[in-house]
């Protein structure tokens, strides 16, 4: 590609309702133009990208298994009507009428027009899975279209759905596609985290999120350095434990044991021999005259202020003696409003089955051996995730990192809701007719676009990550009017275009410095600089990423770029 030639239209300032980097920036290195609210043409630079970004998602997806097909943007009422969905999706579906009065929507996502095409092809386990998927556009009437491709009106999706016989089956193809995923955006040099997210109505816990870590991100997220741990902040808070059967014969007798005055954690830590971060205290708290027992671990007021956020409306204090009394059935002083120090291993959901110390933070006042469900009763186990602010991971009670993300991804097991309501079925090997379990799996196309640029970008401009990127290299002739200059650098052009590089030679008649500037803005990851040095047969690379300049001998162009 030549830089005279080419529709690259930059300019030197943003756009007043750019408000990130990534929609500036685009915009100003000629990528994208605005048409409207949330709607984008998309240049050749652009188109460059997203063509590198969709090779990466077939290339991926058809080696996992799946197949690309194309259905119509155009949605007949009818299906949505059939899945129940044409009157509770709302306002984000663009919704018309064609000349005879039919009902259509652009469709926001595709489980019922995929449904419809499997459901009338498909009726044995022998044709059984199916993974399809298209890379097409996408209509959702956002309430606040924003940040240029990010949330947009009209955008590029690349959209799986796979169809099963059993539940079995649909859970091996959802980790195959988390798999595929996380090789699909590692390949495009992203920093990313898959997280587990909310399932809304349809439950289970088979719906992860795939967010590119950046600081603009819309969505939060947290995540376990120790044990791997992430969720989306959402679905970190939803974490409720679960209260395990009654385990009344493992219990054993408590006994009371000589304690020096523990009450920090720390302190409470070294007498257990447990590492901090495992112990957690147990509050006693009084909601609207009934008790709640509350595990909080660290400040006491901080978390205190969450709790009451929790049961906002209702009045919130700490239990007395004497409530916890009434509450345990145990003797003054067993607990205290100091707290009860447990151990926590695991879960949170271990807590019954773990022999705790309790104590009520004086000395001798330390019980060992004391059970939950027999010594003291948590009446209701509140939000522990949301009261502790997601601050210690629910696995393993290390530090939680939270982050803010981008979701670029997200894979969902659907089980049999469409296929139930659309009678999807198919006739397994005993003859039964049965509902076809599915998944869907999403990437936004468009999104992933201004996320790398979120992701990599500095004061100059973006910094492709190579994959993705525009173009490979750019050569640029300092001085296309000395021959040597630009005879050499039509020569390196050359060169790297039949070896196979992206390159584009910035032979436009202009100062250097115009020309540095364009080629940092548009992040193109190597720039060949053809210069005086040319007579000599050097030129100088630079790497755009680093800052990174160098010389080299024509020859070894080639070499030092690969
Ligand atoms: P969000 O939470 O950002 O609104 P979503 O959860 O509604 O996204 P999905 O229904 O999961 O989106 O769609 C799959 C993917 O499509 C998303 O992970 C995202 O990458 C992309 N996507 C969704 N909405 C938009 C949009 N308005 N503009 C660009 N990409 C989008
Ligand atoms: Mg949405
Ligand atoms: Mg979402
Ligand atoms: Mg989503």
């Amino acid at each position: 590609m030549r830089f005279s030639r080419a529709f690259i239209p930059t300019m030197k300032e943003s756009p007043a309702d750019a408000e990130i980097p990534s929609h500036k920036l685009l915009i100003r290195a000629g990528f994208i133009r605005k048409k409207a609210s949330g709607l984008y043409d998309i240049l050749p630079l652009g188109v460059r990208v997203l063509h590198k970004i969709e090779r990466i998602i077939r290339e991926e997806m058809d080696r996992a298994g799946a197949q690309e097909v194309l259905l119509p943007i155009m949605h007949p009422a009818e299906l949505w009507i059939e899945s129940g969905r044409w009157d509770v999706y709302g306002k984000e579906m663009i919704k018309f009428k064609d000349r005879h009065e039919r009902d259509y929507a652009l469709g926001p996502t595709a489980e019922e027009m995929i449904t419809d095409l499997v459901r009338k092809e498909v009726k044995s386990y022998k044709d059984l899975p199916l993974n399809l998927y298209q890379i097409g556009r996408k209509f959702r009437d956002e309430i606040r279209p924003r940040f240029g491709l990010m949330r947009a009106r009209e955008f590029i999706m690349k959209d799986a759905y796979s169809f099963h016989v059993n539940d079995e089956d649909a859970e091996r193809e959802y980790w195959n596609m988390y798999e595929t995923y996380s090789r699909i955006f590692k390949r495009m040099g992203l920093e990313f985290k898959a997280v587990e997210a909310d399932t809304g109505e349809i439950g289970g816990k088979f719906s992860h999120e795939f967010m590119v870590i950046a600081d603009t991100g819309e969505s939060k997220l947290v995540y376990c350095e120790k044990c791997g741990y992430a969720a989306s902040t959402e679905k970190a808070a939803q974490r409720k434990p679960e209260v395990p059967e009654n385990r009344e014969s493992e219990f054993k007798e408590c006994q009371k044991v000589h304690t020096p005055n523990v009450k920090r954690i720390e302190e409470v830590s070294e007498y257990l021999s447990v590492p901090p971060e495992r112990i957690l205290k147990l509050l006693v708290y009084i909601v609207d005259g009934e008790a709640v027992a509350v595990a909080v671990r660290g400040d006491r007021e901080v978390e205190e202020t969450k709790f009451k956020q929790v049961f906002r409306g209702k009045e919130v204090r700490l239990a007395t003696d004497e409530e916890i009394e009434k509450f345990t059935g145990q003797p003054k002083g067993f607990l205290s409003p100091i707290g009860l120090s447990i151990p926590v291993y695991a879960d949170y959901s271990v807590i019954p089955m773990v022999n705790f110390v309790a104590g009520a933070g004086e000395k001798d006042y330390h019980l060992q051996n004391v059970n939950w469900g027999r010594d003291f009763v948590v009446k209701e186990f509140i939000d522990v995730a949301e009261v502790r602010g997601g601050d210690s991971c629910p696995n393993c009670g290390a530090p939680l990192i939270e982050k803010r993300g981008i979701e670029v991804g997200h894979i969902f097991k659907l089980g049999t809701k469409y296929s139930e309501a659309m009678n999807a079925t198919f006739v397994d090997e005993n003859g039964v007719e049965k509902p076809m379990v599915m998944g869907c799996y999403g990437i936004g196309v468009t999104r992933v676009m201004a996320a790398a640029v979120e992701q990599n970008h500095d004061d100059d401009g973006i910094i492709w990550p190579y994959e993705i990127a525009p173009f490979h290299v750019i050569v640029i002739p300092v001085n296309v009017k000395k021959e040597e200059i630009r005879n050499t650098a039509e020569e390196i052009y050359e060169t790297l275009q039949r070896e196979g590089f992206d390159v584009i030679i910035d032979d436009r008649n202009a100062r250097p410095g115009f020309k540095f500037k364009d080629a940092d803005l548009i992040g193109i990851p190597f720039q060949v600089i053809v210069g005086k040095k040319a007579s000599e047969g050097i030129v100088e690379i630079k790497v755009r990423k680093s800052g990174e300049r160098f010389e080299v001998p024509v020859k070894e162009v080639v070499k030092k770029i690969r």
